[in-house]
């Protein structure tokens, strides 16, 4: 396999995504939306300082959206979480609004009532119905709640435009108490909120109308309006359109799409979710109504936001997670650096999972978002900060050596990289090749063109060693990992491949695999070989300077298709919530085995938000999984086990080992030994745990630490 790594500088045309929109009381410059997203920083008590830092920085998107905010207390995410009914609250947020308007941003604010999905005891719902997924039961709104929630709607509005924000976004969407009032699913009243189509939209309708009323006209009201629920139960198609057209005549702006409620069995922003594959329901209600809209969810590449644009699907586009990736993403795409903007992967690591931690969020290829205060500043002195730099040596090119390069080049100093294969990018090689992971290559793409556009010299197929390095003033070890071995019988036995060698095409699997290891890169390999089309996808065969990136128009155009139809989305919406009854079968060509010698359910290290679609994905797949077991050796038949005090053969044609990773440190211990400055990094310092994550982010502090 090869994978080349430059990506083609020439300016792609981006016409629909940088034309201005005027509502005539304000212009946004481009069409992309920063979408909603929490942070965990509105809790913290640095919160306004840091939220500041983090819009400015953004500012360049047409129009930011904040993480939601409560109109009262019943409709806060979860205790201690951000609400705005006060004046002293206000003032906080003038700090952020101030701060993107010192920048030239347009920042609205979200106001986000949870209802049943508020995670404390106070929650509220239209009807007394706990949703799955959560542990506390809501009370049931009485009329006169639902009238003094109008009123903290207001008062919310009120105090947004009081402290400086161009507007506000009404949530109406995700699952959240307006939707539950919209849908027969969670709406089951018979006063005069529920009931009817006309009852149960008359909720967030009374709200729309008496902010625009307290507000006037010259404030950006945004409406978030479900288009597809993605539960049973939901909206039909013609309540959605219907829904618009009073959104539109009760004096919204725009109408932002709403894809699929938290508690749905369908994966919406995942990594799986192929870029814009939601953008046709937009699409949809855009010939249905005048009033601007927004496209949504795994927007994540300027060349996508232009294809929805300029298909006129819709007038703007969310990106929330890209611009965590990628701060300034606006502003290189408009001065052609957009093979230099750096691509969100769709991983939810650093940013969701950690909000679901408890933790404030960040993001996996960078770590410096939303931390943005903890690190030395792009602008003001990462450069400057080195009066002499020094010659800095990074052997091993994977996400840990690229990021320490990179930041050691921006740092002033001298860099040259040593990578021992003929291509950089390490254990993402691998990655790119699994399938809903083909974004990683995105990765390599941005560390390769941001190294060349540094200066940085990198070596491919140069196994340094000593004698190459001693020149260096200080080397950063980055030469990552090697599959593990266990000491089994027959381990060398023909039919037993590493997990690299299926990854990297090296070695085909037969019709019949045992993996042994259930971890992430378990059930990595099983999806790759559970996916008919997984092994035919060649990364070398697409070009990085097509212009989807690394997909073809067409490969992206099938697997928006192959991925809806798999989760069982009804593009014909002929029931409520847009799910159809019988989802298409899976195709898995294989009989999949996946054994760990833990007991419990496989799949407990994976990420809090993504686990659960890597599981219902191979058990639609039909994956086997077998916890418990004790490996008793390999044979030319497959892998003898025992399993609940049964001595059993697995019979299969290959055995894949997915048995965790061992550091590959040889060259740090020989270059310490002969007393040269060096650092330990990633995989190399400690194979356990091994993530991204924490390889870049440890490359690039090794980095500023030299
Ligand atoms: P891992 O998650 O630690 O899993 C290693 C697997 O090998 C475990 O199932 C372990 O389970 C088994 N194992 C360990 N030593 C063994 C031995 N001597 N003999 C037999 N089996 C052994 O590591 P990984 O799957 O290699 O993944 C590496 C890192 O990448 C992890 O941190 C992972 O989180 C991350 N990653 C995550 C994802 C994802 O979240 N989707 C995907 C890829 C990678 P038993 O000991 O119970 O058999
Ligand atoms: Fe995107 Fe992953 Fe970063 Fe989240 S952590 S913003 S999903 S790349």
């Amino acid at each position: 396999m090869s994978l080349t790594t430059h990506a083609d500088k020439t300016t792609v045309p981006f016409g629909s995504v940088y034309a201005a929109y005027d509502f005539g009381f304000l212009q946004l410059p481009n069409r992309i939306v920063m979408g909603s997203m929490h942070t965990g920083l509105e809790e913290h008590p640095q919160g306004p300082q840091r939220l500041a830092r983090f819009y400015a920085d953004r500012a360049s998107t047409g129009l930011i959206i904040t993480g939601g905010v409560a109109p009262n207390e019943e409709g806060r995410v979860g205790e201690g979480s951000g609400v705005l009914e006060t004046t002293e609250q206000a003032a906080h947020h003038s700090l952020v609004t101030q701060a993107v308007r010192a920048e030239g941003g347009r920042i609205v604010l979200q106001i986000l009532h949870t209802g049943r999905y508020g995670y404390h005891k106070k929650c509220v719902a239209p009807s007394p119905l706990q949703a799955p997924i959560n542990r506390y039961k809501p009370t049931e709104m009485t009329s006169e709640d639902v009238l003094r929630t109008v009123k903290d709607f207001v008062r919310c509005a009120e105090l947004a435009g009081q402290a400086g924000y161009h507007g506000v976004e009404i949530m109406a969407s995700e699952g959240y108490l307006l939707n539950q009032f919209i849908a027969p699913r969670t709406n089951k009243r018979n006063d005069e909120w529920g009931g009817s189509f006309e009852n149960r939209v008359r909720f967030p309708l009374e709200i729309l109308k008496a902010i625009r009323k307290a507000m006037g006209g010259n404030f950006l009201i945004v409406f978030r309006l479900s288009m597809l629920d993605l539960v049973e139960d939901g909206s039909t198609w013609e309540e959605v359109v219907s829904l618009a057209k009073e959104v539109e005549k009760c004096g919204a702006n725009i109408i932002n799409s709403g894809i699929g409620w938290h508690e749905s069995r369908v994966p919406t922003i995942a990594s799986n979710v192929p870029p814009g594959s939601y953008a046709f329901i937009t699409g949809r209600l855009k010939k249905e109504i005048k009033v601007p809209l927004i496209a949504v969810n795994r927007i994540n590449s300027l060349q996508v936001a232009a294809e929805i644009l300029s298909s006129h699907l819709a007038d703007f586009v969310s990106m929330a997670r890209p611009l965590l990736a990628d701060p300034k993403l606006a502003l290189k795409g408009k001065t052609g650096r957009t093979h230099l903007i750096n691509t969100c992967i769709g991983c939810n690591q650093a940013c969701l999972d950690h909000i679901f931690e408890n933790k404030i969020a960040a993001c996996i290829v960078n770590p410096m978002a939303c931390h943005e205060t903890e690190w030395p500043s792009e602008e003001k002195g990462l450069s400057g900060a080195i009066r002499v730099g020094k010659k800095v040596a990074v052997v091993g090119a994977g996400p840990a050596g690229l990021a320490a390069a990179e930041m050691a080049a921006k740092r002033g100093h001298n860099v040259e990289v040593f990578e021992a294969s003929d291509i950089v990018g390490g254990q993402f090689q691998l990655a790119c090749r699994v399938p809903g992971k083909e974004d990683y290559a995105q990765t390599i793409r941005y560390f390769s063109c941001s190294l060349e556009e540094l200066g940085v010299k990198v070596n491919t197929s140069v196994k340094a060693d000593y004698t190459c390095l001693k020149h260096f003033d200080h080397v950063i070890v980055a030469t990552g990992v090697s599959p593990r071995m266990p000491r089994l019988p027959g381990i060398h036995l023909p039919l037993v491949k590493t997990y690299a060698d299926i990854l990297s095409g090296r070695c085909q699997a037969g019709p019949r695999v045992a993996i042994l290891g259930s971890g992430g890169i378990g059930f990595d390999l099983a999806e790759y070989l559970s996916d008919a089309h997984a092994e035919k996808w060649d990364p070398a065969s697409q070009t990085l300077s097509a212009q989807w990136g690394l997909r073809s128009q067409d490969d992206l155009v099938n697997a928006r298709q192959h991925y809806l139809s798999a989760w069982g989305v009804d593009k014909n919406y002929t029931e409520r919530g847009g799910l159809q009854k019988t989802p298409s079968p899976w195709f898995n060509p294989r009989r999949i085995y996946m054994l760990q010698r833990k007991p419990g359910k496989p799949g407990e290290s994976l990420g809090k938000t993504t686990g659960w679609i890597h599981k219902a994905s191979l058990k639609n797949a039909g994956v086997e999984m077998l916890s418990g077991v004790v490996y008793e050796g390999i044979t030319e038949e497959g892998v003898r086990i025992v399993h609940q005090d049964v001595q059993k053969l697995i019979e299969v044609d290959t055995i894949v080992l997915a048995t965790g990773q061992e550091s590959q440190n040889s060259l740090y211990e020989d270059l310490k030994l002969k007393g040269m400055a060096c650092s330990l990094i990633g995989g190399a310092r400690l194979a356990s745990e091994l993530d991204a994550k924490r390889a870049i982010s440890e490359g690039m502090r090794a980095a500023i630490e030299i």
